[in-house]
This record gives C-alpha cells, sequence and structure tokens, in this order.
C-alpha cells in the first residue's frame, strides 16, 4: 500500500515538473509571438511590445527562481548524495576485501566446471600455488587422491538434490605436496537448476584430526591390549584347572582311604586349599570373559525361593564355624518364579554373603529380600545384605567394587581373597541392568544393596531335584567312560568302582563312538575335548542315527569349564546333562542314579 501511495506522490511531482516546463515553454512562445505579432501589423516597437518584453523577462526570473534554482539545488545535492554513496560503498569494498584476504579461514570461489575463480591469501599460503597458477585449476586436482573419489561423489550427490550448503572435510594436497586436513562449507549458487558458482570457507582442521587419530590408536591399542589381557588370564586359569581338578579329585579319594587322624586332617587342608585356589582361579576366569564382553546372560525359569534357600544353607556352615548368627528373610509378597539368569543370581548372593561372613569376628549377618516395586510382567526386588564386621573406611566406598581392590593392603594377608569378587558381582549386576551400592561405618559394619528387576517366570514342579533317599545306583547298570586325561580317568573308575558300577574307558572320541555301537551301554560320560573326536562330534554323530538305542542314551558332558555357555552348547549338541571337573563324589552319583534306568 505504502509503496502504492509512494509511486502515485512520485508521479505527481513529475506530472507538475513537466507542467511547469511546458507553461514556461509556452509563455515564452506566446511572449514572443507576441512580439512578432505586434513588430508585424504596427511596425514598430511599441509599448505594448514593450510591456511584453518586460513581461517575459519576469517570467523568465519568475521560473529561474521557482522552478531552475529548486531543480538546480536538488540535482546538487543529489551528486553530493551519489558521491557519498560511491564513497561508502568503495569503503565497505575494501574493509570487505581486507576481511577476506585477511581472514583465518580459506575463503575460495569456483565457476560452474569446478575451476577456481577466486582465492584468498590464505588459500595461497597454505596450498603454495600463486595466484596465476590457481586461477581456472580445477578444485579436484587440490584434493589427495585417496578421497578424491569419495569429494567428487559427495559434492555431485549435493549438486544433484540441489543442496544450498555443505561440509565435509578431507586432506588438501599443496604445491610441493605437503598435506593439510580441512573441513569446509560450501555454498552453492543456481540460476534455475544449473549451478553458477559455489562459495566456500574452509578451515584447516590438521591439529585436531591428529589429535583424534592418536586418540582413536591409543584407544585402539587400549582394547587390544584388554582382549590380550583377558585372553592370557582365560588360557592361564583354564590350564591351571586341569592340574587343579586332579589336585581336588585324588585329594577326594584320598580322604576315602583309610588314613591316621593326623594324615585326615592335612588332606582336608590340602582340599580346602585346593579349593580355595580353584576359587580364585574361576573368578579370575569369570573376570577376564566380562571384561572381554564373552559373557553371555542365561534367560530361563527359576524358583527364587528355592535358589536363596539353597545358596544362604551353603553359607551357613561357614557362619557357623565362626558362631556367627546368618538371619534370612523374604518379602512373602514376592513371587516364586522368574525369568533370569540363576547361577549369575546364585553368584551376587554368594559373593555378597561370603563376604560379609568373612569380614565379620563377632554378632550377624542379616540378608533380606523385599519386593519394592510390579509393573506388568515384571518385578523389581532389593536384597540387602547387613553384617556386624570390620566396616568399611568411607574412602574406599567406591574403589572396593573395582578390579584387585581391597579395602585396606593387610587385607589380602588377614582374609585371603583377590579383590575381583565386588567387581564380578558389579559387573553382573550391571548385566543384569541392576545397580549395587555399599553403606558402610569403619568398625560398625556394613550393608551392601543390591536392586534388580526381573521378569515373572514358571516353574515346573517335576523339574526340582529329585530327594536324596534315591540315591542307590540300580544293579548290573554298564557306564562308558570316554576321557582322555588319566587322573580324571582314574577318578571317574575310582568311584565307580567304589559303587560297583561295572565301567568300559576308553581315550578318544572315536574309540568312544566304535565302543557305544559295539556294546550297549546305560550312561555314557564324554570328556569334551578328545583327541581325534570331540565330545560334541560323537555326541552329534550318535544322535544321528536310526536306532532308538541312539536317540535315548543318556550322554553327560565331562566339562572342565563351569561357563554357562558351555552348558547350553553341551545341550544343543544332544547331551542330556553335564559335571563339572572337579566334581563332588556326590555330583557324580546323582548324576548316574538319574539317568541309570536306561
Ligand atoms: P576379596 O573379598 O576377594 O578381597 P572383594 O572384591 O569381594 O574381594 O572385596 C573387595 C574388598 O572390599 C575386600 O577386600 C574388603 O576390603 C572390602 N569388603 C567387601 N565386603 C566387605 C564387608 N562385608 N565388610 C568389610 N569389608 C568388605
Amino acid at each position: 500500500m505504502a509503496g502504492k501511495h509512494g509511486n502515485i506522490v512520485k508521479g505527481n511531482k513529475i506530472k507538475a515538473l513537466k507542467s511547469k516546463y511546458l507553461l514556461f515553454i509556452i509563455s515564452i512562445i506566446l511572449i514572443i509571438a507576441a512580439q512578432v505579432g505586434i513588430q508585424y501589423w504596427f511596425g514598430q516597437e511599441t509599448g505594448l511590445s514593450l510591456l511584453l518584453s518586460a513581461l517575459a523577462v519576469l517570467i523568465i526570473i519568475l521560473e529561474f527562481v521557482f522552478i531552475f534554482l529548486p531543480s538546480l539545488r536538488r540535482l546538487t545535492s543529489a551528486n553530493r548524495k551519489l558521491v557519498r554513496l560511491r564513497k561508502s560503498l568503495e569503503d565497505s569494498e575494501r574493509q570487505y576485501r581486507e576481511l577476506v584476504e585477511g581472514a583465518a579461514d580459506i575463503i575460495y570461489e569456483l565457476n560452474s566446471e569446478g575451476q577456481f575463480s577466486y582465492v584468498n591469501e590464505l588459500m595461497l599460503k597454505m596450498s603454495g600455488y600463486t595466484r596465476e597458477e590457481m586461477i581456472g585449476r580445477f578444485y579436484l586436482e587440490l584434493i589427495h587422491p585417496d578421497d578424491r573419489a569419495y569429494a567428487a561423489s559427495f559434492y555431485r550427490n549435493k549438486l544433484k538434490a540441489g543442496e544450498e550448503t555443505s561440509y565435509l572435510e578431507f586432506r588438501m594436497i599443496g604445491r610441493n605436496g605437503q598435506t593439510t586436513w580441512i573441513g569446509q562449507n560450501v555454498r552453492y549458487f543456481y540460476e534455475q537448476s544449473w549451478v553458477t558458482h559455489v562459495r566456500v570457507v574452509a578451515r584447516d582442521i590438521t591439529e585436531g584430526r591428529l589429535a583424534q587419530l592418536a586418540l582413536k590408536q591409543l584407544k585402539e591399542e587400549a582394547e587390544r591390549t584388554t582382549r590380550a589381557k583377558s585372553q592370557f588370564l582365560s588360557m592361564m586359569s583354564h590350564e591351571i584347572r586341569t592340574p587343579m581338578n586332579a589336585i581336588i579329585g585324588l585329594t577326594n579319594l584320598l580322604g576315602d582311604t583309610r588314613l591316621t587322624p593326623e594324615q585326615k586332617h592335612h588332606v582336608q587342608l590340602l582340599k580346602f586349599s585346593g579349593e580355595n585356589l580353584l576359587t580364585i582361579i574361576n573368578d579370575i576366569l569369570d573376570f577376564s570373559k566380562i571384561e572381554a564382553q564373552k559373557i553371555a546372560l542365561e534367560y530361563i525359569d527359576f524358583d527364587l525361593r528355592e535358589l536363596f534357600d539353597k545358596t544362604i544353607e551353603i553359607q551357613r556352615q561357614r557362619a557357623d564355624e565362626k558362631s556367627i548368627t546368618l538371619k534370612y528373610h523374604i518379602d512373602p509378597q514376592l513371587p516364586q518364579a522368574f525369568k533370569g539368569d540363576p547361577v549369575r543370581i546364585i553368584q551376587i548372593i554368594t559373593n555378597l554373603v561370603s563376604n560379609a561372613i568373612k569380614f565379620t569376628h563377632e554378632g550377624s549377618v542379616t540378608v533380606n529380600l523385599v519386593q519394592l516395586a510390579t509393573a506388568g510382567e515384571t518385578v523389581t526386588l532389593q536384597i540387602d545384605v547387613t553384617d556386624t564386621g570390620i566396616g568399611i573406611p568411607s574412602d574406599k566406598l567406591e574403589t572396593i567394587f573395582e578390579s584387585f581392590s581391597q579395602a585396606e593392603e593387610a587385607t589380602a594377608r588377614k582374609y585371603g581373597g583377590t579383590g575381583l569378587g565386588l567387581a564380578i558381582t558389579r559387573k553382573l549386576v550391571d548385566l543384569m541392568g541392576g545397580v549395587i551400592s555399599v553403606k558402610s561405618t569403619e568398625g560398625n559394619g556394613s550393608t551392601f544393596t543390591c536392586v534388580l528387576t526381573l521378569e515373572r517366570g514358571e516353574v515346573n514342579v517335576q523339574e526340582t531335584e529329585q530327594p536324596p533317599e534315591v540315591l542307590a545306583i540300580p544293579a548290573g547298570i554298564h557306564v562308558l567312560v570316554a576321557e582322555d586325561n588319566q587322573v580324571n580317568q582314574l577318578m571317574v573308575t575310582s568311584f565307580l568302582k567304589k559303587w560297583d558300577v561295572k565301567y568300559t574307558v576308553v581315550e578318544n572320541g572315536v574309540a568312544a563312538l566304535k565302543a557305544i555301537q559295539e556294546q550297549r551301554f546305560n550312561i555314557v560320560l564324554m570328556d569334551l575335548q578328545m583327541p581325534e573326536m570331540s565330545g560334541y562330534e560323537v555326541t552329534e554323530k550318535i544322535r544321528g542315527m536310526d536306532e532308538p538305542y541312539y536317540t535315548n542314551i543318556p550322554i553327560i558332558a565331562l566339562t572342565a569349564s563351569a561357563m554357562t555357555e558351555v552348558r547350553a552348547q553341551v545341550l544343543a549338541a544332544g547331551m542330556n546333562d553335564f559335571l563339572s571337573k572337579p566334581f563332588h563324589p556326590d555330583d557324580l552319583k546323582r548324576i548316574v542314579v538319574k539317568y541309570a534306568r536306561f
């Protein structure tokens, strides 16, 4: 509206000016015509002609004063304005040029062909080219050969998509082959759909890139080291486990022979130390597996009450030995069945309760299990393990969860342990999506709190273990022992002999396969790592045979690994159950009884 109004006003002014000039010209013409007419008719000068001349002069003066002078003034002022404008334009152009030339950024322009049409000083300095060498050069020539194809396709795609701006990082290669990492912002100018030119502002990012690269290398190096460490620990502990199994197994056998009271005591100490050592090895193995992210949690149904009852009962013996009261309370509203990894939950509770007993000299250890909340199919529960023991100094409360960390230097000497238990516990709780924390006052005991959210599950009553009174081995059964390690053979066979069970021993997978086909066995105890053919392979071959004998014969894995993933593999290969080495004689007996009826 305002614009339209303005235009009308401007149009009127022009019209008024035009009519003034017209009036002036007409008046002059009229006066001249009158003069000529008077002279023509009267032949000489008359008063009238003088009057007309005077009138003409007056009109000219008036016109000069009212028309020419203002116009002249306006013209001069417009001219002055123009001069000022030109000066300020020149100033801003100079400023702009100085800014662009002296900028801390690289600035350049490319024409529609991708050739340099403008470059600033910094670009010349960094590339090492002169302005003459640069103008007309193709921008791709300045991109490092390794980045060229990528950059070309990047910009092609941007142009195809009609993008207005883009950002890309690449290596620029200078006149003398020097490499600079640059990050460049490009603005594209189009006419219709054709790009006319592009304007680029870029920055040297070499330092940041090199730092990034160094950081990446450091990280990779650290990861490699951690992996190597984990592999080493895992291999070492596996290697140590094998002879340890023999030591503990043979100690069990030795304990069953006729011994003097002193020898019996020594054997008990031997067994205790052996089992202790095995716990430490298992901790290291577990920890390195968790660190190498090689641990997979199981997701199966389990009975939480039964699991707690059993775990606490196992610990009660140790509490009794130290005359510590072990109290235990479970929230009655908690559901019975959950889904998750029962073995790992046992490990968490065992770690916390055994630490509480270990670091308490008198008083009690209390385990409390309460339901905090339920939401749909999930239940959030809190496990508190409180003791009246030595407590933890406040500055050590956070570090005790770190690996190989103990509250005091004297802890290992006084109480034993490696400082790995809580690190493993926290990692397991993390893996389950839970939280673990501790509150403690030095000298006044500690409370470890673990909050877990678990899914409700179902428990099959038939799956619960058979009562101990049925532990009688049926007469006349025949067991195949497929095991290459002689100590392990000795351990298994000496117990079988003791229970009057007939057995056959084979030392490798091929012999096991042959034996199963040649004779009828009631149970096969199968080592997993055997020469010639592994226990897995033998089982798969047997299960693949037609007769019901081959599909039904109970095959029990003898495994040196207590890892849950091995358990899953064993079952997937078609075996019925597994026995971890070193096994307790009772466990072997339970297995034999359970599967003997085949
Ligand atoms: P370990 O028991 O093998 O030394 P842990 O990782 O289980 O290793 O525990 C780390 C340290 O935390 C222990 O050495 C001990 O100093 C401290 N700690 C753990 N539990 C308790 C507790 N209940 N009372 C006092 N100190 C504890």
